[in-house]
């Protein structure tokens, strides 16, 4: 049964991976992250394609579109991805965008929700200056808001906990930079297309996923 097909998007620090950790996990579809595919790439040194992406990753660039694209456009074909899906950091530019509704429309699937967090910018840079990661699970924590029990250790899997390179200050703002490029465009292709959700991402976990779980619910998207 084709289940609930969702993007969630927004500027870095605004909250997207544990939202789609949330709605993955209620909705039982897989959270597919393009950073996280990058990062796990990135681990293995040995391979080509890791030392390819490492000027682009480390630095807070986009990776070219071409490779982004290949490598969604698998993911969403695996058998998992049937019964739906929530990405999150994809799309980042406006080709990706009409890219993926051409492969959308070729397998007879459409986005039910494009939700967009939006966040200031002190949320933003507390957030990521913060934010701490385990080099194993990819789970995510912050050094004051959400710390772990044991210091540098993952409560989930007991992976080491590590800053990611693009979390520090000068690349965050890189990144910003990319991102506000690109944005406005993105969204108003959602919003044309009728399915764009703002949400502000400086609330709380909780209350963001039951506006999304609310909206959800309201608009009669197919969830089971
Ligand atoms: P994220 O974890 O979503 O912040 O992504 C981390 C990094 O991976 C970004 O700064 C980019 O270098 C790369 N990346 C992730 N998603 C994309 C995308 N859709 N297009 C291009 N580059 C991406």
């Amino acid at each position: 049964m084709n289940r609930v097909n969702l993007l969630i998007m927004g500027p870095p620090g605004a909250g997207k991976g544990t939202q789609a950790d949330l709605i993955s996990e209620r909705y039982a579809v897989p959270h597919i992250s393009t950073g996280n595919m990058f990062r796990d790439i990135l681990k293995d040194s040995s391979n080509e394609l890791a030392r390819e992406l490492r000027k682009y990753v480390e630095k807070g660039e986009l990776v070219p579109d071409d490779v982004v694209l290949k490598m969604v456009r698998a993911r969403l074909l695996n058998n998992d991805s049937k019964k739906g899906f929530i990405l999150d950091g994809f799309p980042r530019t406006m080709s990706q965008a009409k890219s993926l509704d051409l492969l959308l429309k070729e397998i007879g699937r459409e986005i039910g929700l494009a939700v967009y967090l939006e966040a200031s910018l002190d949320v933003i840079l507390e957030r990521l200056t913060g934010r701490r990661v385990c080099m194993h699970c990819e789970a995510n924590y912050h050094i004051k808001y959400s710390p772990p029990e044991e210091e540098s250790v993952c409560d989930r899997c007991g992976g080491e906990l590590y800053q990611r390179d693009d979390d520090k200050e000068a690349t965050i703002k890189r990144r910003l930079e990319i991102y506000g490029n690109q944005i406005e465009g993105i969204l108003l292709f959602y919003k044309n297309m009728g399915c764009l959700f703002k949400v502000s991402g400086d609330l709380s976990a909780e209350e963001v996923f039951q506006a999304v779980k609310n909206k959800l619910e309201q608009s009669n998207i197919k969830t089971v």
